[in-house]
């Protein structure tokens, strides 16, 4: 029998450590799941001031390359891509002697119409053809600052760089060359020029980019015409409309 003491305090103490053991892991256990209780918790609770930051920041990033119609608008004009150098034509002097170009497809048909209306006693005038974004910059700052106007009031008569249709090389400015004194100026519309455009462009595929009470807004510019007799032309300027 005093043999069996020790075994019994043996298997007493055997037995002891594991449960020991065991509710130490409990222990642990229970603490953790205090702990994440805790931190999901303390998250809910703060969610509505941290999340309010980071739901804006997100869609903007992802919007980007596709961004809606009205994001690609400033000041009322679209913004455009620059036609490339190679894909235009010239198809005027102006009369400071640099070259007015039009994009191919439009170059054709502007020449035709150039001809045409000669062959009908109007002498159109070319003015401005394809413009770069550098160039607009000039136009559109330079002579904001001549002139003492701020953006907006310049936006009316000009695009802002990079929104402007000249960009697009489908776009030109037309004068009357026996009315000198209505050029770049909405009288322009009195003139046998404009008149003759307003029965005859369309054959050759130009329309009136800006007339009058013009859904963007943009002064009324009787003399800007601008091509859109293929796809790509066509995609270009009316991408945008509703
Ligand atoms: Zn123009």
């Amino acid at each position: 029998m005093p043999k069996d003491v020790p075994v019994a305090r043996r298997v007493n103490s055997n037995l002891t450590p594991p449960k020991k053991r065991t509710n130490w892991w409990l222990w642990v256990g229970l603490a953790i799941f205090i702990a994440i209780a805790y931190f999901s918790i303390t998250n809910l609770i703060s969610t509505p001031k941290n999340l309010s930051p980071e739901p804006a920041a997100a869609p903007i990033v992802q919007a980007t390359p596709t961004v809606p119609p009205t994001d690609n608008k400033v000041l009322g004009h679209f913004a455009y891509i620059e036609a490339p150098l190679d894909s235009l034509e010239v198809v005027a002097i102006a009369a400071d002697g640099h070259e007015i170009k039009l994009r191919s497809a439009a170059a054709i048909k502007f020449k035709q119409m150039l001809s045409d209306a000669q062959a009908s006693g109007i002498e159109l005038l070319a003015i401005s053809g394809f413009r770069s974004i550098k160039e607009q910059q000039q136009l559109f700052f330079d002579i904001s600052r001549q002139r003492n106007q701020i953006p907006a009031e310049r936006a009316k008569v000009s695009a802002p760089p990079g929104y402007s249709e000249h960009h697009t090389g489908y776009a030109i400015d037309l004068g009357d060359r026996n009315s000198p004194s209505t050029i770049l100026n909405p009288s322009f519309d009195q003139t046998a020029a404009f008149r003759w455009l307003e029965q005859n462009a369309a054959k050759y595929s130009f329309e009136l980019s800006f007339p009058q009470n013009n859904p963007q807004g943009v002064m009324y510019e009787p003399w800007h015409w601008r091509f859109v007799g293929d796809d790509n032309s066509l995609s270009t300027f009316y991408k945008y409309s509703k």
